[in-house]
């Protein structure tokens, strides 16, 4: 297992029992789950879909996508994660199957299955992104959909995701995030379409620290999400 930063896992490892704490170090990601989960559900309507959340965490988006009517695998290299993910499921009364597994090995025994695979807040994580896009890739039917969201790399996402957000208003942990693995739009465009994807639409995701509201709209130079499509 070589594509993995044994560091990062450790970060996320050491916060898991407080993944469904809507006020702690994962408040962002409940925040913006709703707006993902619709931007998702318009694109690639979810219910009654087979859907693989790769990097899933303790299982904010693989939950609601379930929730959605979709039937959901998740896979995440942390295994506190993943515990924190399976208890959960006691929880809400709904059904996900989780595993310790990387994307590229679940891909030796998946390939072509899944009608839609999500990859969000994870590639900024991940030491070869394009060799996890190439599994999304890999994961998705002819003419499925694969959807990501990272990090934007320029002067302005340095000063707002990382001192804005780690620094000033403490939204995130110290270190949660590492400026030199942010991915820039065209840079994940690209490795998308050598993996097959072709792109279908980019949207920014902002934060206003007055409003605490997260917002989708044209602006990508921090947060950003990408849809993509298998070619058939
Ligand atoms: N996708 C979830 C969680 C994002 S946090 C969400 O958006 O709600 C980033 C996740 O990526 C963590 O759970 C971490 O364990 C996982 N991760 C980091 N590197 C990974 C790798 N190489 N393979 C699989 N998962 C990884």
């Amino acid at each position: 297992m070589s594509n993995v930063d044994a560091a990062e896992i450790a970060k996320f490892s050491e916060l898991a029992h407080r993944w469904w704490d809507p006020n702690s170090e994962f408040k962002p990601l409940h925040e913006i789950n709703p707006l993902r989960l619709k931007w998702i559900d318009k694109q690639a309507p979810l219910n009654g879909k087979k859907v693989l959340d790769v990097g899933c965490g303790g299982g904010i988006l693989a939950e609601a996508m379930a929730g959605a009517g979709a039937t959901v695998s998740g896979i995440d290299l942390s295994d506190k994660a993943l515990k924190v993910a399976k208890l959960h499921l006691f929880e809400s009364g709904r059904s996900v199957d989780y595993q310790l597994v990387s994307a590229e090995d679940y891909a030796e025994q998946h390939a072509g299955e899944f009608d839609v695979v999500t990859c969000m807040e994870m590639l900024e994580h991940v030491p070869d992104p394009a060799s996890v896009v190439a599994a999304c890739s890999r994961l998705v039917k002819p003419g499925g959909w694969v959807f990501f969201s990272t990090l934007n790399r320029n002067a302005k996402s340095y000063l707002f995701a990382v001192v804005g957000a780690e620094y000033v208003l403490k939204l995130l942990p110290r270190g949660t995030h590492d400026y030199a693995k942010f991915i820039r739009p065209a840079e994940l465009a690209r490795m998308t379409r050598e993996a097959g994807l072709d792109t279908r639409e980019l949207i920014g995701m902002t934060y206003n620290p007055l409003s605490k509201v997260y917002k989708l709209e044209a602006d990508t130079d921090v947060n950003y999400l990408m849809s993509t499509r298998r070619g058939d």
